[in-house]
């Protein structure tokens, strides 16, 4: 039988000066409504605890701006409906009807990241795309060029839910396609497990006590950046300078974060490749707003996308993926006896066990322990335990 997934492809959008002109129109318009709606909705709430009631002025807010009438109407639908999810989403996390924590809708400034979505009512990806002569059909605008290293004939079948036309910060146009698609074909099972912990120094340490260094180009972006950044401080507010000195910190932010994103493909898909059983803490995103060192708060915000790799490409390939809590001293335990040393600090790399004599080197241990506390999970989670936290759903064809 097939199982059906959703996915995302992106592909780069080179759109002329006119279809220019009619996305960035396309971009305002639902930022405009957005920003108009939640200002209403604001002022409801303060004032009279007005909390989740659809409002329905998309037709006074087009009576007082017949420009919004030549926009697709699903666009600004679609914005609609994001609102309304943001404050459901708030409204759930303040009376603590969901783990997830929300924060409340913020207006959308111009100087964001731009998009709109449009629905596709699950049309085949093939009456979107013409694959031959690399166009897109976008509702209201037309065919774009666009280009990507997809062969998008290798997914059987391509339902496209939706589209989302984007605009980066540097002024680049890309379309994240959301497709429903058969999911890809399972790897071979086999019999290795690992833990790993992630580190700020060096990007990983397993259990095997194996390191992956951050590579030495992060570092070099690094410094690059704090240089654009440094020069940028130096511009006056608002002049042209300012935009233009803007723009390149833009683009090496952009640069870093491609080159990241490259980096942990590839880690994420050797792991994947390699282990049966993946083992990592979990990492909670309430740990990462208190954080305000800002290198710290960046690789939080990265290890969380690469954990997020992890989980989905272990649930395409038929892999296990499985979280230990965060309040698991890991790096505290001897993985030999169980001692916990309730004294070490983050200066200590390595340590003697006092009741063992083991020396243990901190990332190595602590990868083991990861494993050892993850396979617990796993062993529990097969009697039927319901076990938090754990993520993947136990896999009964393992060992
Ligand atoms: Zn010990």
């Amino acid at each position: 039988m097939d199982f059906l997934m959703n996915r995302t492809f992106e592909i780069r959008l080179y759109p002329t000066r006119e279809q220019q002109k009619l996305l960035d129109i396309t971009f305002g318009a639902c930022r405009f409504v957005y920003n108009n709606v939640l200002g209403l909705r604001q002022s409801y709430y303060k004032d009279y605890e007005f909390k989740d009631k659809d409002l329905n002025i998309m037709d006074m807010l087009k009576a007082f701006n017949p420009w919004l009438n030549d926009i697709g109407s699903q666009a600004i639908c679609q914005s609609l409906n994001d609102l309304n999810k943001a404050y459901k989403n708030w409204f759930n996390s303040l009376s603590k009807k969901t783990k997830q924590k929300s924060k409340a809708p913020k207006f959308k400034k111009k100087s964001d990241r731009q998009s709109y979505r449009d629905c596709m009512m699950k049309k085949n990806i093939f009456e979107l795309l013409d694959i031959q002569n690399r166009k897109i059909t976008v509702p209201k605008i037309g065919k774009i060029t666009y280009r990507c290293g997809y062969d998008f004939s290798k997914y059987k079948i391509m339902k496209v839910c939706n589209i989302t036309l984007k605009k980066s910060k540097t002024n680049k146009y890309f379309c994240s396609i959301c497709c429903e698609c058969n999911e890809p074909e399972k790897l071979k099972l086999n019999d290795y497990k690992i833990g790993f912990d992630l580190g700020l120094k060096d990007f990983l340490i397993d259990s095997e006590g194996i390191v992956i260094d951050n590579p030495k180009y992060f570092k070099k972006s690094q410094e690059k950046l704090a240089k654009e950044q440094r020069k940028l401080s130096h511009c006056i507010k608002g002049s042209n300078n300012y935009k233009k000195q803007k723009l390149k910190v833009a683009l090496v932010h952009e640069h870093i974060k491609n080159q990241r994103k490259d980096f942990q493909h590839k880690i994420s898909h050797q792991l994947i490749n390699e282990n049966q059983v993946i083992i990592s803490e979990d990492l909670k995103p309430s740990n990462m707003v208190k954080n305000h060192k800002l290198a710290k708060s960046i690789a939080d915000a990265s290890f969380s996308n690469f954990c997020n790799m992890i989980d989905y490409k272990s649930k395409w390939y038929g892999r296990t993926y499985i979280k230990v809590s965060s309040f698991y001293p890991s790096s505290k335990l001897c993985h030999c006896c169980g001692y916990k040393n309730t004294t070490l600090t983050l200066s200590d790399r390595e340590w003697e066990c006092p009741i063992c004599h083991t020396l243990l080197d901190r990332d190595k241990n602590a990868a083991l322990n990861i494993l050892e506390e993850g396979l617990k999970i796993l062993n529990k989670s097969g009697q039927g335990l319901p076990i938090e936290p754990i993520d993947t759903v136990y896999n009964s064809t393992l060992e």
